[in-house]
Formats: C-alpha cells, sequence, structure tokens
C-alpha cells in the first residue's frame, strides 16, 4: 500500500490515544456480539457502556466505526492494516479501544496483521469467549497477547482461555490510576507473564463506566481520546483539548470516587 490516505481509506485508520504507548483501533460498540448484550446487564462490566453514549453517539464518530467495521470484510483488509502499524514504527498496538471481535474468520485477519507486523507487541481485548473457543491457543502468534475479560464487577475471571482481565472495586494490578491515567512503563496487558490484570473502578471510569471487553482493560479517558481521533479530530494537539472538555460534558459528580482505588 503506497501512502497513508490510501491506506486510510482502506482500514478507516489508526487513533492514537495520547496516554498509551503505542497505536489503537476502534469499532462500533453496538456491533461488539457479547458487550452490546451484558450492556443491558447491571453489574456487568459492559453496563453503562460509554461507547454507547455520549461522543461516541456522534454522527461523524459512527460513521467512522462503521466504516472500518465494513472494511474488516475487505480482501486487502490485513495486510493493508499491517502496512498501516509497521508505517507508524511504535512498538505497542491495542486492538478494539471499542468494540470487538466480530467473528472466527475476523480474529484470523488479526493474526495476520499480527504476523505481518512481527516488531510489534499486540494486545487485544475480549469478551468473546465463544469465538476464542473455536481457535486452537497455539495458532495465536507470539506477538499476540489476547485477554478473555471477566464478565461481571468484582466477579472472577475467566477460565476458558489463560490470559484474563478483571474489574475490581479494590485490590486493582493496574497502575494507571496512580499516574495519571497512563501506563507509563507497564506493559502488563501486553506481557504475556502475567495471567490476570485487574482493572479498578478508579474515578475515572464512574462516569463512563467501560463496557465492552475492551473498555474496563483502561481508563475512560484514554480510550475516549483515542476514539477515531483522525477521524473526527485534528492529531495531535487536540488530545489536550480532549482532556478539557470531557470534564465540561461530564459533571463533576460523574468523576467521584465510590471506591478507595
Ligand atoms: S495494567 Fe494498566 S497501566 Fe499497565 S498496561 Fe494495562 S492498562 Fe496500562
Amino acid at each position: 500500500m503506497s501512502n497513508a490516505a490510501q491506506r486510510k481509506l482502506i482500514t478507516g485508520g489508526l487513533s492514537k490515544p495520547s496516554k498509551m504507548p503505542g497505536y489503537a483501533y476502534n469499532l462500533p460498540a453496538i456491533h461488539c456480539k457479547t458487550g452490546s448484550k451484558l450492556a443491558q446487564v447491571p453489574g456487568t462490566t459492559c453496563h453503562g457502556c460509554y461507547a454507547l453514549k455520549g461522543r461516541y453517539r456522534f454522527p461523524n464518530v459512527m460513521d467512522a466505526m462503521m466504516r472500518r467495521l465494513r472494511s474488516i470484510h475487505r480482501p486487502d483488509w490485513a495486510r493493508t492494516m499491517a502496512a498501516d502499524i509497521n508505517a507508524r514504527r511504535s512498538r505497542w498496538f491495542r486492538w478494539h479501544d471499542s468494540g470487538d471481535i466480530q467473528s472466527v474468520k475476523h480474529l484470523l485477519k488479526i493474526f495476520q496483521v499480527c504476523r505481518l507486523t512481527p516488531d510489534v507487541a499486540h494486545w487485544l481485548p475480549t469478551r468473546e469467549a465463544g469465538l476464542l473457543s473455536k481457535i486452537p491457543q497455539d495458532r495465536v502468534p507470539s506477538n499476540l497477547t489476547i485477554r478473555l475479560s471477566a464478565t461481571k464487577v468484582d466477579g472472577p475471571a475467566p477460565g476458558s482461555w489463560p490470559l484474563t482481565s478483571t474489574v475490581v472495586t479494590t485490590g486493582r494490578s493496574c497502575p494507571a490510576p496512580d499516574q495519571g491515567n497512563a501506563c507509563h512503563d507497564c506493559r502488563a496487558c501486553w506481557d504475556r507473564n502475567i495471567k490476570n490484570v485487574a482493572q479498578g473502578t478508579s474515578p475515572h471510569f464512574l462516569s463512563l463506566i467501560p463496557i465492552t471487553a475492551q473498555s474496563f482493560t483502561y481508563g475512560c479517558f484514554i480510550i475516549i481520546f483515542s476514539i477515531s481521533i483522525e477521524d473526527i479530530f485534528s492529531p495531535p494537539d487536540i488530545i489536550i483539548s480532549l482532556d478539557l472538555s470531557l470534564i465540561l460534558i461530564y459533571p463533576s459528580s460523574c468523576i467521584t470516587a465510590k471506591s478507595p482505588v
């Protein structure tokens, strides 16, 4: 693929969350197979999904995510995604800060992208246990960490996949809330030696309770910033203004801590 503009036409573009170590990619959460159902159920990690409201409902945001969703069916999607990721020259990539795997075929295409980007570490959070069950674990590329997310807040880690993430009201292992809601040097989510990453229901999570497999695996500020930045805003300086606008959009009561984390 010859240039960035042509690649973006095919893939819909990547995003650059300001507080993550690399680039990311998102799909519409309304098309999460499992997450869209869990979002209706209180007590689940998808309930109150931030990606089903607010900025995510803006027509241009929806259009961009729907364009990405349609593009995954293209025969040139995997190699174009790989070319785009390689062109960014970043060591880290996060799949689906909104949205989730759509099918086994989609997952296998992601595997192809990972194999074509051998110098990049990929992290793919998902709630699609059923789709993962159809994939032999030894088929997962060595540079891809798939974490199956827990269904309930304070619930157990899923037992059907070796690497998981949970959401807890106390005892989180994710240090992001202590360091400006940023990863900084932490790469636990990408680290296959870490069996489970426990995300906290920190103040940052409360107003925009993360949803979908992916959402709770990161601070919502980070996720919100990452959404379709290339399509909606003019990166990179808009990232700072998003920090400010979030405070305006969500009243202070929404970011009051409920838990001690
Ligand atoms: S555990 Fe938290 S800080 Fe560490 S990589 Fe995951 S999201 Fe980032």
